[in-house]
């Protein structure tokens, strides 16, 4: 990794430099980022032309995974295997047998496994059943990788993204003051944007404060609603029942919490989403919503459940307001009166926005996206309906990489850690012409069709 001051990167990266030639610039330095820049450096060095990957972060590289991120303290647990790491599912394909099995050797040396024995823990990590890593140890992971990664970082914000001439114009905001307007032939957006929360009031506590402060209040044993029934909500309930022991009530919209299976078919489509494509949309929402939005992993399933004090309320909140020193929220249920009920604090963990990257799109590049979308606004659900093989949206030059949107048009684990060596090898691979698939797909599998 090499950091690069404002003014080095507007040197090397500035208008019209030859270096922006083919240039990935991506948005955040976490495990998207990190699998992109190492698996081009590995395919550099075996020979073949692959995208150049620079960076821009604020803070550190993997900072979502430690609490200067403001969505995790770094105690919780990741939900996924480790083992889902830079380089995995190691099947990269399309240059040669003989480099493609270079590339899968080589991806290993930025592996978990290879961080834990270079840190002398492998064999202790085993032993111990190969436990989930704390957030906090799946950054230093990152962190470990990154070192050993060639590719440039540059402090600061992206600010702005507009299209000139063919490229992306990047606006940096330097993390020291400064700015910066650095070119590259693609963006990739990573990472699940600012937590605006969905409250919208200053009577709950937003998931940054939480992650910041921790439970801001003085009573012994408060009673606490956690609003959100996904990742965030279940990384905030399995901290709180270590932190105190009043009672934590979820609140979601779901009749229950749902938990994944992680059984082999649902992992296996993530590993080797092939078959994703020929699904008819009604069976892709399914296992998206069955797998990853708004659901818990069974590990905290578990950690929750063994808690007594942990209750569950469906409904959508619908207002919230301040009763003397507690917070009353109006819950609706379809069908059903709405009703109130009061707590002493609520934490909003309903999620980020996955459109958040819109925020910072100039008035060309909005255009040029609102032509490729065609009727209608273009929200997260009409962009994501576009995403070609290659995770760009499709239409749209120069490309925008959106793998944050891709699982419901190329498969459920590019939005997450599930496929990461798969997502680079997408976003390298030299430029395709394979459409996005259309709205709804018409190929189905014939009726008992083996799963892959
Ligand atoms: C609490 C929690 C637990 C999760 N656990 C799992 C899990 O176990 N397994 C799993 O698969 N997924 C998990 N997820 C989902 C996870 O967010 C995604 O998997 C995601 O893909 C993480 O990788 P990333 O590279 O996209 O982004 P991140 O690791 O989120 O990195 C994004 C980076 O972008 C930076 N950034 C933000 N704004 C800007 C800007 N304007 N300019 C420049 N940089 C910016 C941030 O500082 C951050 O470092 C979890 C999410 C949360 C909130």
């Amino acid at each position: 990794m090499e950091s690069l001051s404002l003014q080095d990167a507007e040197r090397r990266f500035g208008a019209g430099r030859p270096e922006t030639r083919g240039l990935i610039c991506v948005v955040g330095a976490g495990p998207k980022a990190l699998a992109t820049a190492a698996k081009s450096q590995v395919l550099r060095e075996l020979g073949v032309d692959a995208p150049r990957v620079l960076v821009v972060e604020p803070y550190d590289v993997g900072a979502n995974w430690t609490a200067v991120g403001g969505r995790t303290n770094g105690r919780p647990r990741l939900s996924t295997s480790p083992e889902k790491d830079l380089g995995f599912p190691y099947a990269s394909r399309g240059h040669g047998a003989e480099i493609d099995a270079a590339v899968n050797t080589r991806m290993q040396e930025f592996s978990w496994t290879a961080f834990l024995v270079s840190s002398g823990r492998y064999a202790a990590w085993v032993d111990a059943g190969r436990p989930s890593p704390r957030h906090v140890d799946w950054a230093a992971y990152l962190r470990w990788a990154a070192e050993n990664i060639d590719f440039p970082l540059v402090s600061g914000w992206v600010r702005g993204l507009e299209t000139s001439g063919g490229q992306w114009e990047v606006t940096v905001e330097g993390s020291a003051g400064g700015s910066a307007v650095l070119w590259a032939d693609r963006v990739m957006i990573s990472g699940p944007g600012p937590h605006d929360g969905r409250l919208a009031s200053d009577a709950v506590c937003s998931i940054e404060e939480f992650w910041r402060l921790g439970l801001d209040t003085t009573l012994v044993d408060p009673s606490v609603a956690v609003v959100g029934g996904g990742e965030t909500a279940a990384a905030v309930v399995e901290d709180l029942i270590r932190q105190h022991s009043g009672r934590t009530t979820v609140i979601s919209p779901y009749p229950v919490v749902f938990s994944r299976g992680e059984g082999f078919f649902e992992n296996a489509l993530y590993s080797s989403p092939e078959r994703w494509r020929e699904l008819p949309e009604r069976d892709r929402r399914e296992v998206i919503a069955r797998t990853d939005r708004g659901v818990y992993s069974p590990r905290a399933i578990e950690a929750i459940a063994t808690e007594a004090a942990v209750l569950y309320q469906q409904g959508t909140v619908t207002a919230v307001r301040r009763a003397g020193a507690q917070v009353e929220l109006t819950l609706h249920n379809p069908g059903r009166a709405e009703h109130t009920c009061r707590f002493d604090v609520v934490i909003d963990a309903t999620g980020a926005r996955p459109d958040w990257f819109l925020d910072l799109l100039g008035n060309r590049a909005r255009a040029a996206l609102a032509a490729v979308v065609g009727d209608g606004p273009e929200t997260a659900e009409a962009l994501e309906r576009l995403i070609r093989v290659d995770l760009s949206v499709d239409g749209l030059l120069p490309k925008l990489l959106l793998p944050t949107l891709a699982a419901y048009a190329q498969g459920p684990g590019f939005a997450n850690l599930s496929s990461l060596g798969l997502l680079s090898d997408r976003v390298l691979a030299a430029d395709r012409s394979t459409p996005a698939p259309t709205a709804r797909p018409q190929i189905s599998l014939p009726e008992g069709g083996k799963p892959v």
